[in-house]
């Protein structure tokens, strides 16, 4: 159905790539995996109005249901390949199609990613976005192997989109820090190299998609170990600093969602090596804290006293 709809999409999101034996435009599209690699394959949904405020514009939209889906395979230490579009639009808008396109075909050119498919149908705004990478057998980073004091890192800074999102429903004032922040939670940076650097080195890794002790949660519940984190060390950007006290950008760093920056543990010995290898990629690393036994998350300030957070919904990671 709506071939026209398609054919826009498939003259913006044009790639070329010599594994795509057939993209867009039969049943199915047609893939080669390179030899002696695995296939890694993610999907993630945005719901206008739950995942993105309504009003986000279009080429926001489309950069950023790539984007998260990037975040997955970036953690996963893949290289990204393809990527499949379901796209769920309430009427045939030719104007949101094209500008959704052109925010996904950005982020898509970047990592010479191609879309080799989808499927077009009418509803409420949902757009699901498939995405395909490969990694060497035995070297995807996973979430259980975390031991018992490894180092806890994070890609970038944390707590900016929380922020932004704050900023957009409470304080419409436009000033270089919330406009750095808007555009923290609208444009997310998938850390994909920062992953594929990570490789021989972290022994567990999840994208902070939901706000850091939700996912280092889940690094410590599959690797069967807890963590002690020191929240002066939290990676805080100027912008955030900038706009809200020291409380708020503490809990925006910890509880906060959409950042996209990876989390991951290392053996302490590897930290410098790690680290100097990711401030070459731009997004440096910053050691948060380290694995420890037991079970659960404990926050700790540079006093080491135990924090507690205003912020509902993470109390039960308190020790
Ligand atoms: P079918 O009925 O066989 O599923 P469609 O009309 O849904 O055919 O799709 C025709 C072609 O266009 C297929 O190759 C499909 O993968 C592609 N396609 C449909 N919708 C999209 C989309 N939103 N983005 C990319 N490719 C799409
Ligand atoms: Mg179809």
């Amino acid at each position: 159905m709506e071939f026209s709809l398609i054919d826009r999409i498939r003259e913006r999101t044009a790639q070329g790539r010599d594994d795509v034996r057939l993209g867009i435009g039969d049943d199915a599209a047609l893939l080669a995996v390179p030899q002696g690699q695995e296939l890694v394959a993610a999907i993630d949904t945005m719901v206008e109005g739950v995942h993105f405020p309504r009003g986000t514009s279009a080429a926001d939209i489309g950069w950023k249901a790539l984007a998260v889906n990037l975040s997955d395979l970036a953690s996963m230490g893949a290289i990204p390949a393809w990527a499949l579009l379901a796209l769920t639009l309430p009427n045939a808008d030719t104007a949101f199609i094209d500008d959704f396109a052109d925010g996904f075909a950005q982020l898509a050119r970047t990592f010479r990613l191609a879309l080799v498919g989808g499927d077009t149908t009418r509803g409420m705004l949902t757009i699901s976005v498939a995405v395909h990478g490969f990694v060497p057998p035995g070297k995807a980073l996973l979430r259980n192997g975390a031991r018992v004091d490894d180092a806890v890192l994070v890609t970038g800074t944390l707590g900016d989109a929380a922020g932004g999102l704050y900023l957009k429903q409470h304080d419409k004032r436009i000033d270089a820090p919330s406009t750095y922040l808007a555009n923290r939670l609208d444009r997310p940076t998938p850390r994909v190299a920062a992953g594929l650097a990570l490789r021989d080195r972290a022994s567990a890794c999840i994208d902070v998609s939901d706000g850091l002790l939700a996912d280092l949660g889940h690094i410590c519940t599959a690797s069967d170990v807890g963590a002690q984190i020191e929240a002066h060390l939290l990676p805080r950007s100027s912008a955030l600093l900038d706009r809200f006290d020291d409380v708020t950008s503490r809990d925006f760093a910890l509880t906060g969602g959409d950042d996209y920056e990876l989390c991951f543990t290392v053996p302490s010995q590897q930290v410098a090596a790690v680290q100097a290898d990711l401030a070459k990629l731009g997004c440096g690393a910053t050691r948060i804290g380290r694995i420890v036994e037991g079970r659960g998350i404990s926050v700790r300030d540079a006093a080491d006293r135990p924090i507690e957070s205003a912020h509902r919904g993470w109390d039960h990671f308190a020790p």
